[in-house]
């Protein structure tokens, strides 16, 4: 498939054809799914290193970005073997890809077979690249659908999804989901979600997990009940943070579910019934942990950034493309029974760390369970830092919060960071979100290298 170097058939491409090509990406891939998440660690290795050759094949032969890469750094593709092969390329990054946009896209395909996509990412600098058109997103919703078929999900359930649309809320029929904006989360506006819930009377949440996070505490403050109880809480978007999780599993009293990845399509990793350790599919991409002078983490429980290699994104392949996420690696098996490699962790990206007085780089999520932890009155907050061992934490109070909330803040982070950093907070009335309606955690202005 990957060696074809002739135009294919452009109808293929066709509007309604698009449609088709989806809806039958879609069958095959969920059915291949349903076969391949039980395979050993031996037939995962065997579909992984026979996808490798065929990318690499192919990128060889029909992307003249890889053409030159591989051949100036003398390597054939005949010598990438298997998985541990990889090491031998160059990363590819973000402003690398920017920089070779055109000759990152195989011209053995039509033009119409290119979707392009542009996604902002946490520095901010805007990322454009293509995805193969229909076919890709039939690809992702049949990974998206075997995942969330762990918590019980069937298309007959009704989902309601807090996500970054523009509109307050719209209904999709076809996926019975009633999506509300996570742009729109004003006391007046929570309100008016609730009563969407409360006729729509869904039993699957899919969400950002900080809108969850802000309807969550709206249903407690005003001590309102959801119609019907929730079967499973499916998160994606963001880094989901510990106390987040424990909150939400305690509140719905259900299985969460976290689900990470990125447009890039390179990478699709989620936690499980039986484990909160992060599944990464093996046949969606390879990936890799690298430490700061670019080796293979291996060591259990140590942590490296995310490289990843795209297996199915054939007019514009991603191979090894440094990600800027950070993750923890475990070599532990899981007792769901799949033989996915797993990972213990994933911090964030490097962006959302935080540096103290001695220059030493603080996860995030470290610092921002304090304030869960200190007061039930901060409806929303996002930390600011421009100067090492200095941090500013914006706050959204509610209508309870007092003069007692804000000394226990304050004395949370004196606790625990007395020594690495000095804390202003800021009350404001509201927390911008980013274009895609995330929560940006933090608003980082000093540089971070994607390393460790
Ligand atoms: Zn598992």
């Amino acid at each position: 498939m990957y060696m074809q170097k002739g135009p294919l058939n452009s109808t293929c491409y066709t509007k309604p054809c698009s449609y088709l090509v989806f809806v039958l990406t879609f069958v095959r891939w969920h059915r291949f799914l349903q076969k391949s998440q039980w395979w050993n660690n031996e037939q995962i290795k065997e579909y992984q290193n026979n996808k490798l050759n065929e990318l690499i094949q192919h990128a060889y032969c029909n992307v003249p970005y890889y053409r030159n890469l591989l051949t100036i750094n003398n390597i054939r593709p005949s010598d990438i073997v298997d998985t541990s092969d990889l090491q031998k390329i160059p990363w590819l990054t973000r402003q690398t890809i920017q920089h070779n946009i055109s000759a990152l896209k195989a011209t053995n395909f039509p033009s119409i077979a290119f979707q392009r996509t542009v996604t902002g990412g946490t520095t901010g600098t805007p990322l454009e690249f293509y995805v193969e058109y229909a076919r890709w997103l039939g690809i992702h919703f049949a990974f998206n659908k075997l995942y969330m078929e762990q918590g019980g999900y069937r298309w007959s359930d009704k989902t309601v999804s807090f996500t970054g649309c523009t509109k307050k809320s719209i209904y999709h029929p076809f996926y019975r989901t009633q999506e509300l904006s996570s742009f729109h989360m004003s006391e007046e506006n929570l309100h008016d979600h609730y009563q969407k819930i409360v006729s729509f009377k869904p039993s699957i949440i899919t969400s950002y997990p900080s809108a969850l996070i802000l309807f969550t505490n709206y249903l407690i403050r005003t001590k309102k009940q959801l119609p019907i109880p929730i079967k499973a809480v499916f998160l994606h978007g963001e880094t989901l943070m510990d106390h987040q999780r424990t909150q939400l599993e305690n509140y719905y009293d259900c299985p969460v579910f976290d689900q990470y990845g990125h447009r890039e399509q390179c990478i699709f990793a989620t936690t499980c019934l039986h484990s909160d350790q992060y599944h990464v599919f093996p046949e969606y991409g390879i990936i890799e942990l690298l430490d700061e002078k670019g080796n293979q983490v291996t060591r259990e429980g140590s942590q490296g950034e995310i490289v990843a290699t795209s297996l199915h994104n054939r007019v514009f392949p991603f191979i090894r493309y440094k990600t800027g996420d950070i993750a923890i690696i475990t070599h532990r098996n899981c007792s769901c029974g799949r033989s996915y490699p797993l990972l213990q962790k994933i911090i964030g990206r490097a962006q959302e760390f935080l540096v103290d007085k001695n220059n030493v780089r603080i996860p995030l999520t470290g610092l921002f369970h304090i304030i869960a932890e200190t007061t039930p009155h901060v409806r929303d907050c996002q930390l600011y830092q421009d100067t090492e061992g200095k941090l500013v934490v914006f706050i959204v109070k509610d209508n309870n919060f007092t003069d007692i909330d804000e000394k226990s803040i304050l004395q949370g982070f004196s606790k625990k960071f007395y020594e690495k950093f000095s804390i202003q907070l800021q009350y404001v009335d509201s927390i911008d979100r980013t274009t895609q309606g995330k929560h940006r955690y933090v608003i980082q202005k000093l540089q971070i290298k994607d390393d460790l």
